[in-house]
Order: structure tokens, then C-alpha cells, then sequence
């Protein structure tokens, strides 16, 4: 990785917040936001238009043309083609898709070229699941960021709710746990902490809180 530029990883586990504060991390920095797991969620949207092709993961990867290009604010927007499908990377069911399809090797390592060499060009913050442990070992700073699973699970209930998906707050409980588990059992990448990461646990912070903690430890670590 080159030395020439900043690199924050953020990994946790599902409905943390590292989405959201990935985003507020990189505006306050003027960093680029990489979220990762909008990639897994482009791949599993791809499956759902092309189910003839889903039982074989080397003929989706060979068919996809996906892309991540910035909107006017710097918003990461995932395309497949020339149709933007950010829009439809949150739902339960291609959350669900996503984390099953990320257990696969043939499909980490597709990912996993474009995710280094966002941060060989830029600053960036990125956010996923193994950005400290794998993606970017060496990177400049490194923070799990967790919270008790109750309240995550009703982060992300409300979240959907606000988008007008009304899921039922146990239905969210269930995923969230699945998906949790899926990711710390796979064999390849599995979510953990790095050994060199910082413990951030926001159950208890505010987003403008937990924001100012992630600036701390930044300032911390770099001279930013
Ligand atoms: O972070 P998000 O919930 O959008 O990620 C969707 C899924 O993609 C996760 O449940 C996880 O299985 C997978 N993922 C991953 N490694 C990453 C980012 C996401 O395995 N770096």
C-alpha cells in the first residue's frame, strides 16, 4: 500500500453505524468514503436480475459490470451498467443475499483489487468487515466499531422504517444475528477485530458523538 496517502479502516458488525460514520468521518477529513459492502450488495443485486446465472459464481462475476462512481456530494453510487442501483442495495432480502455470497472466495477476491486501490490513490476512509484485517493491514488507523446488539437492531429497524419498509422489529433482530454470525464463522476474511485496532462501542453515544470519538482517535494517531 502506498505511503503517500492516509487510510482509515472502520470494521464491525452489522447496523454498527459505520456506514453513516464512515460518510461523516471523510466529509470532516475531506477523505474519500469506500463502503464496502455496497460491492457485496451490487453483486447480489446483480444475481436477483440474472437468477439463471446465480447458481455459478464465476459466471456472475464474469458477466457483471459493476462500477462505483461518485455523486455531486462525494456520495459513493454503485452502478451496474449504466443503471445506478444504489437505491436498491438496502433491502432484507439483498442484505441477506450479500452476506451469504461474501462467505466465497472467487468473490472476495474480486473485490477486493478495486477496494486497495481506492486507498493506493486516495485518503480515504473505508468501512466493511476485514478493511484492518486483510483489506488494508498496514493502515493508518484501525477502529472496530460496535454496539450492543439490541441496539443495533433497533438502529436499523428504524432506519427501514424511515424509508418506509415496515419490517417487524424481530424480523430485524433474526437478520442482524444471522448475519452476524455468518460473517465471524466464515472461514475466509472473518469479521474480528484487528489486534491493532481501536474498541469503539457507541451503544450508549449519539452519532454526533460517536463522530467526535472516531475525530479523537484519528487526531490521536495521524497529525490531521
Ligand atoms: O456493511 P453491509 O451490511 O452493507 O455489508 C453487506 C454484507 O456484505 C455484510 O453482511 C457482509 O456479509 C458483507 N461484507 C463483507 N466484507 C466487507 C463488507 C461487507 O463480508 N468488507
Amino acid at each position: 500500500m502506498s505511503e503517500k496517502f492516509i487510510s482509515i479502516a472502520i470494521d464491525g458488525p452489522v447496523a454498527a453505524g459505520k456506514t453513516t460514520q464512515a460518510k461523516l468521518l471523510a466529509k470532516e477529513l475531506g477523505f474519500l468514503y469506500v463502503d464496502t459492502g455496497a460491492m457485496y450488495r451490487t453483486i447480489a443485486v446483480f444475481m436477483t436480475w440474472f437468477p439463471t446465472l446465480a447458481p455459478s459464481m464465476e459466471k456472475v462475476l464474469a458477466g457483471i459490470n459493476m462500477k462505483l462512481k461518485r455523486g455531486q456530494d462525494g456520495e459513493q453510487r454503485m452502478f451496474l451498467g449504466t443503471e445506478d442501483v444504489t437505491d436498491q442495495l438496502r433491502t432484507p432480502k439483498i442484505s441477506k443475499l450479500a452476506s451469504n455470497i461474501s462467505a466465497l472466495p472467487c468473490v472476495r477476491d474480486f473485490l477486493l483489487g478495486m477496494q486497495r486501490k481506492a486507498a493506493e490513490e486516495n485518503d480515504v476512509v473505508m468501512e466493511g468487515r476485514d478493511i484492518g484485517t486483510v483489506i488494508l493491514p498496514d493502515a493508518t488507523v484501525k477502529i472496530f466499531l460496535t454496539a450492543d446488539a439490541d441496539m443495533r437492531a433497533f438502529r436499523r429497524w428504524r432506519e427501514l422504517k424511515q424509508k418506509g419498509q415496515t419490517e417487524n422489529f424481530y424480523n430485524v433482530m433474526e437478520d442482524l444475528k444471522a448475519r452476524d454470525y455468518n460473517d465471524s464463522h466464515r472461514e475466509v476474511a472473518p469479521l474480528k477485530q484487528a489486534e491493532d485496532a481501536i474498541l469503539l462501542d457507541c451503544t450508549e453515544l449519539s452519532s454526533r458523538e460517536t463522530t467526535q470519538a472516531l475525530l479523537e482517535i484519528v487526531r490521536k494517531i495521524t497529525d490531521i
